[in-house]
Order: structure tokens, then C-alpha cells, then sequence
């Protein structure tokens, strides 16, 4: 194909080529007819497909086709089931061959820096390593029907305030350990056809016309092989945005964009062959999109509508649980709040989609038990109505349980702005309490993109945290409820106890178009860990009808090079009643590290069906990068020789077996020394040792040798003194020359044992 390719590009005028890097209108790629060069289509969204007339805007006002609707990546992630949302994907691409239609916008592998993010629905995490498996394997299943993807919005774009305007400021490291990873190994493992840069700045840059992070790191680093385009509108620069390695400029600039191109050429400052590689590469797509093409395909809705229940049932977390649940068919239920009727589904905003049909919650439990309905609030307004608290209360009276659907109202979050606060609807929280007061038995059910404050949760018996659990949603939570599944979500984020503890709070939405990521490495269970912070509900947390038991945590070495590989194996027994689904947690902790690191990071994870007495053996497999930080001076990962525990447990906070292995680094950092080098940075190599005592001999800094209490008061004071000092501090015991040529033979010497290892 690269030579048919390379002959097209040959014959193609300077318009026809600048042309094919901007949009023919919203939702379509230019074509050149006289070439054969077809025009492709491209749709949002990760958990549904949005297909418009090519008239309509892109925000979700006007009608698409119906589509299935799955739940959004903020529930797919808390299934932290892999092959399950390569399912998903699998059937979103089967939905958009059905449609014609050759690229899905999606996954977004943004991290969930800040709860308040309007857009965390559409996120899997605030753990990286989460996030790009989970984004991988939806890639993965897009992909597996000849569909392409385009991860989003690549990078750094964590928030909704200023979206357009805003610079994130953050350092190297953080940048490369939590937010590029979170895209990283999804592009490396998953090959996504096209990748979406981000409205936003990136350290002063435009993510658009970030040489650096669309060339340098996604292509030439990673490996990327497909053509980036932009967020729709994102192209501040024209040129600029080519020569950084922006491809394809969505939508249409009705031909602003190719005219600041060939003006750009023809003067000279933008290169044709930069110019012909971005054409090739879209090509390239283009050409892939349409051999994939598959005519007359069409998708079976029921199905899809059945994968979206099994998926939301997956999704959701059981928060807390005082034995309620599940509930007995022949209990009376009063289903009270509007969601129950109005359910809330999905999020706003370019991901918002038409059904192909939606599941009322309300009838989805009358169909297990006997139930009574009250709307408890208007889902149009925040006003306590102490008519419909009245009626809700009696609706609980009358019944052995009452089931509350309240959460977060469209107008709360989506794309486009950030929440203010965590809390519910004031009339959500009313209806909370005042049900609470007339029956003991109260199950709330959430529905909500990402997480709110509890402060009523010590006056109810159960939470179900449904998460936007899509068109399938009811029978979803009937399902749960009533025990026809045992839940097995877990929190892929931290729910903090209130919006001030989230570490990003001090810094969150930034000042005017700046925002600094001043908390660094240090988001979510990174930083509750560290701070000793007791979250409401910790990130991997969630309950199960039945019990596991952990065991028999193996590693087939406790000795390896960090070029080697280690294999964990453990087991987990089903020692409950009821079959159920177990998430694994796999996660490393440096035991001793030079460099500021997390008290433990997630490294794998594994999701097992278990049937009652059943047991599975568990294998994660760790290579360096599961050991490794981001050394800024190498420009590369490092992992620092030492001990590394490996913690498996059932959540972030629930670590049950423990393994040490040692890995020893094949490439030591070698920090040369200097004459303001300490003494105590140096003092373990025999030859400094030396060289200090001779330096200090008979003077009140002579090294200590025994452990009296002054001794070692000198020995702590030593340890900051730079090599300079010793000269004045010592009355010329050693001179200037001795120093320096002390100070040459020392590096030359560790270069040496360096280079021998
Ligand atoms: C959103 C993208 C979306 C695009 C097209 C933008 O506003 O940020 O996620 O894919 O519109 O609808």
C-alpha cells in the first residue's frame, strides 16, 4: 500500500494535499475523486455510537441515529474487565460498519486528576495503568471490525474550565509516569488508526502544535503509526499544527486551514515533504477505513441491548452493604425518586446519544417483586417540594424497603464546564434523610458520573453506585438487587470524604488560563496513601454478595535484572454461597528509593469468575516498567536496584499477601562528583572514606567511631558538609590540588565500575 501511496501523493497538486489535512465538513474527510481517494466518515463517542447529519452540531442537540447505548467509560472501568469492554467495543465497531461509518472518537484515557472534571464520566481513571488497559482493549475490540479509533484528547486535558485556553503546567516526570502513561502503553499495545490531540496547553504549547508530544513521543517513541487529528476546533496555527505532527484538522475550516498551508510551503516555512508524510499517513487510514468496509452489514440490537445489561452489571459498585441486599423476591419495595421513571443514563455533551431503547428502572424491579412508586423530587429542579417528601415518605412506610434513585441531573456534569462541589441536589439529599427517618431499611442507588459526598450514609443500609449505566440500566439494577448476579465492580478513583481532601483542590481549575499540577505524582490513592487521608471509598474498592479468600502468593524468582521478567502467581477461592466475580489487585512498592516515590502503584490486575468452593490461580507477569520511575536526567525509565514488595489485595486498602523481590538495575546512574558534593553522599566509597580521614584527622570533625550521642550529632552534621569545606574547616589538612585530583580519581573510578556492570 506504502508504494501505491507514495504514487498518489506523487500526482496530487499542492491544493489537492494541503486539502486532504482539513475536513470536508463536520463529520467527513476530504476525498479527491479524480485519484480514487474515498471520503470517510468519523462519529463520537466511546460508549455509543453518534451518528449525525452531516448538518447538525456536534454537542448534542440535534438527533442521531439510535445506537446502543453502553454504559460510559467511567462505569466500563469499574468492571475492570478486559475482554469485556473488547466486547463492548467489538459491538460498537459492528454498529459503525452497520452505519458506514470508518472511525469511532474514542476511548478518552484523560486521568480523573479532580473530581469536579464535567467530562470524568467519559475517563476510566485516576490510575494510568488502569486507564490505558482499559483503553487498549476497547481500541482492541473497535478495531477487531475494520473500524478505526481515535484516543482522546491527547494530553494533559483533565479539566473542562477553559478548555480551549487553559496551559497545564506539569512537571516531566508526573507528565510521563501519570498523564502520557495513561495513553502510553494503550498506543503501544492497541495501535489506535488515529489519535485526537487536546484542546489545551501543555507547558506553554498548544497539545495541537506540540512537536514534542504528537512527533517525538507518540510517533517516534511509541511507535504510532496512524495520523493524529485534532479536537474539533483545537487548530490554533495552521502550519504550525502540520509541522508538529497534527495530520488531519477537524472539522472543516472551509479552507482557512489549507490556505495558511500551501501559503506556508510556497514560502518556505513549512516543508513539502513534511507536508507529504502528514498526507501519507492519512492516506494511509483512509485507504485501511475503506478495505474494511463492510457493505450491507447490520448488527443484531437485541444483542447489543443484552451486552450493554451484562456490562452495566459489571459497572456498578456496591458501596456498602449491612446485609440488605440482595433483596428477597417477596419483599415489598418502594421505588422512589424520578430517576427511576427519567433514568439517568448517559453523559452530555459530543458523547450523547439516541437509544436504541431505554430501560425503565421502575418497571425493571416491579417485574421482581411487588412495588410501589413515588417521584420524591422534580429532576428538573434543586427545591425541596415537601409534597413529594411527604408522599415519598409514605411510600416507604408502606413497604419493607425503600429503593432512593438519586445522583447527579444532567445539568450537573458534562462536557464543556466543571462542577463546583460534590454534592448531590439539595432535594436529593431531603429526600434521603426524610425517607430515612420513616424506614430503616433504605437502599440508595446513584446515578452519576463520578463521585459525590456521603454525608447521609451512616442512615442507610445499602449503596449501589450505578455510575451512567447506560440504555440497560434498569434491568441492570434489578439484577444486582435482587441477587440474580452478585455485584463486581470495583471504584477505578478514589471517592474522597470531602472535595477538600482531593489532592488537586488547592490548584483546581488553575488561575485565569493557568493551572498548575502542583501535586505532581501524587494523584488519587497515590496521594490518600502518602497523606494517611481515609477516603470515603478507596480507589479498588467494592463489595460482592459472596467471600474470597486469598492465598499461596508465588514469585518464580526473588532475584531478577531489571531486564528481566518475574511471574506472580497466587490463588483466590470463592468461600462464599453465591457465585461471583473477583478483582485482583496487583500493586509495587520501592521499599527504599532515592527519589520521592508512592507508598504502592497498580501493576496488573485480574478479573475471575468464581463458582462457591471454586478456587482460580491467579499469574501477572512484571517487567521493568511495573518497578521503574521516570529519571529526568536519563530522559528514560529507571529502576533503582533494591527490595520491591508486591501487595496483592482486594482494593487500594485492602492488601492481604505480600512478596519481596530484589531487582537490581542494568544501568547505574552514575552522579559525578564535585567539590560541593557532601561528604555523606560519598562516604560509603572506601576511597572517600579515606580521603575524609585524612582531611579530618585530629580536628573536632575527625569521623566518629564510636555511637556516643556527640558522635554521632558530627557524623549527621559531616553528612551535609560539601568536599570544599573540609579544607577550610580542617586548617589546610588537605590542600585544593589534593581535593580536586581526590575528587578526578573518584569519578574516573566509578565511570569504570559503571561501564563493568
Ligand atoms: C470533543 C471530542 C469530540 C468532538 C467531536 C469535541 O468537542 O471534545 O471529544 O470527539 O468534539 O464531537
Amino acid at each position: 500500500m506504502n508504494q501505491n501511496v507514495n504514487a498518489l501523493i506523487d500526482q496530487m497538486t499542492l491544493e489537492e494535499k494541503a486539502g486532504m489535512c482539513s475536513g470536508l465538513d463536520f463529520w467527513h474527510l476530504k476525498g479527491v475523486e479524480r485519484l480514487g481517494i474515498p471520503s470517510i466518515m468519523v462519529t463520537d463517542g466511546p460508549h455509543g455510537l453518534r451518528k449525525q447529519d452531516t448538518s447538525a452540531d456536534h454537542l448534542g442537540l440535534f438527533d442521531s441515529v439510535p445506537a446502543t447505548c453502553f454504559p460510559s467509560a467511567a462505569g466500563m472501568a469499574s468492571s475492570w474487565n478486559r475482554s469485556l469492554i473488547e466486547r463492548v467495543g467489538a459491538a460498537l465497531g459492528e454498529e459503525c460498519q452497520a452505519e458506514g461509518v470508518g472511525v469511532l472518537l474514542g476511548p478518552g484515557a484523560n486521568i480523573k486528576r479532580s473530581p469536579l472534571c464535567g467530562r470524568n464520566f467519559e475517563y476510566f481513571s485516576e490510575d494510568p495503568y488502569h486507564s490505558s488497559q482499559m483503553a487498549a482493549h476497547h481500541i482492541k475490540g473497535v478495531q477487531s471490525q475494520g473500524v478505526g479509533t481515535s484516543l482522546k484528547h491527547f494530553a494533559v486535558n483533565n479539566q473542562e474550565h477553559r478548555r480551549m485556553s487553559v496551559d497545564a503546567v506539569v512537571d516531566e516526570r508526573t507528565l510521563r509516569e501519570i498523564y502520557l502513561a495513561s495513553f502510553e502503553e494503550a498506543v503501544k499495545q492497541a495501535q489506535p488508526w488515529t489519535v485526537m490531540s487536546s484542546y489545551n496547553k501543555v507547558n506553554g504549547e498548544y497539545a495541537s502544535e506540540s512537536k514534542r508530544l504528537l512527533t517525538d513521543i507518540l510517533k517516534d517513541e511509541w511507535g504510532f503509526e496512524g495520523f493524529v487529528v485534532s479536537d474539533w476546533g483545537a487548530v490554533n496555527e495552521r502550519a504550525d499544527a502540520v509541522a508538529a505532527g497534527l495530520e488531519l484538522e477537524m472539522p472543516a475550516s472551509h479552507g482557512a486551514g489549507e490556505k495558511k498551508v500551501i501559503e506556508a510551503v510556497q514560502n518556505g516555512t513549512l516543508p513539502e515533504e513534511v507536508l507529504d508524510r502528514a498526507v501519507k499517513r492519512i492516506l494511509q487510514i483512509i485507504f485501511k477505513v475503506a478495505a474494511h468496509q463492510k457493505n450491507n452489514a447490520s448488527y443484531d440490537q437485541e444483542a447489543h441491548h443484552q451486552l450493554a445489561r451484562e456490562t452495566a452489571r459489571e459497572s456498578m459498585v456496591l458501596l456498602q452493604n449491612d446485609g440488605i441486599l440482595p433483596l428477597a423476591k417477596s419483599s415489598k419495595v418502594a421505588v422512589i425518586g424520578e430517576f427511576a421513571q427519567k433514568p439517568r443514563y448517559q453523559g452530555g455533551g459530543s458523547s450523547h446519544i439516541k437509544p436504541t431503547k431505554l430501560e425503565n428502572i421502575f418497571e425493571e424491579i416491579a417485574k421482581e417483586a411487588e412495588a410501589v412508586y413515588a417521584r420524591g423530587y422534580d429532576v428538573m429542579s434543586d427545591e425541596v417540594d415537601a409534597l413529594l417528601l411527604e408522599e415519598a415518605q409514605q411510600a416507604a412506610a408502606s413497604a419493607d424497603t425503600a429503593l432512593l434513585f438519586v445522583g447527579l441531573p444532567d445539568r450537573y456534569e458534562s462536557e464543556g464546564y466543571d462542577r463546583k462541589h460534590l454534592h448531590l441536589p439539595a432535594n436529593h439529599t431531603a429526600l434521603i434523610q426524610a425517607v430515612a427517618a420513616v424506614q430503616k431499611n433504605v437502599v440508595v442507588v446513584l446515578s452519576n458520573g463520578a463521585p459525590v459526598e456521603m454525608p447521609w450514609l451512616g442512615q442507610v443500609s445499602a449503596v449501589l453506585e450505578g455510575y451512567l449505566g447506560g440504555q440497560a440500566l434498569g434491568g441492570a439494577i434489578a439484577d444486582l438487587l435482587f441477587g440474580a448476579v452478585s455485584p463486581s465492580g470495583k471504584l477505578a478513583e478514589t471517592f474522597p470524604q470531602k472535595l477538600s481532601h482531593n489532592p488537586s483542590h488547592l490548584n483546581f481549575p488553575g488561575e485565569g488560563d493557568k493551572v498548575e499540577y502542583k501535586e505532581g505524582l501524587f494523584v488519587g490513592y497515590r496521594y490518600y496513601d502518602k497523606k494517611q487521608i481515609e477516603p470515603l471509598f478507596p480507589f479498588g474498592f467494592g463489595l460482592s454478595y459472596t467471600a474470597f479468600a486469598y492465598s499461596d502468593l508465588q514469585v518464580d524468582k526473588k532475584e531478577l535484572l531489571d531486564t528481566d521478567t518475574v511471574t506472580v502467581t497466587m490463588k483466590v477461592k470463592n468461600t462464599g454461597k453465591m457465585a461471583g466475580q473477583e478483582v485482583v489487585q496487583l500493586y509495587v512498592r520501592d521499599r527504599e528509593s532515592t527519589v520521592i516515590r508512592p507508598e504502592k502503584e497498580l501493576k496488573g490486575f485480574e478479573k475471575v469468575n468464581l463458582e462457591p468452593g471454586e478456587e482460580a490461580t491467579v499469574t501477572f507477569t512484571l517487567g521493568k516498567r511495573a518497578f521503574a520511575y521516570y529519571n529526568t536526567d536519563l530522559a528514560d525509565w529507571h529502576v533503582e536496584t533494591g527490595d520491591f514488595s508486591l501487595l496483592i489485595g482486594s482494593s487500594s486498602a485492602d492488601i492481604l499477601l505480600e512478596e519481596t523481590v530484589h531487582v537490581t538495575s542494568t544501568v547505574p546512574v552514575v552522579k559525578r562528583v564535585h567539590r560541593n558534593t557532601t561528604v555523606g553522599d560519598v562516604l560509603h566509597y572506601p576511597a572517600a572514606k579515606a580521603f575524609v580521614e585524612k582531611a579530618t584527622a585530629g580536628s573536632p570533625f575527625s569521623l566518629p567511631e564510636e555511637s556516643a550521642e556527640e558522635n554521632d550529632m558530627m557524623a549527621a552534621m559531616m553528612k551535609y558538609l560539601p568536599l570544599r569545606a573540609l579544607i577550610a574547616f580542617t586548617g589546610n589538612a588537605v590542600s585544593e590540588a589534593e581535593m580536586n585530583e581526590f575528587i578526578d580519581e573518584l569519578n574516573v573510578s566509578l565511570q569504570e565500575k559503571a561501564v563493568q556492570k
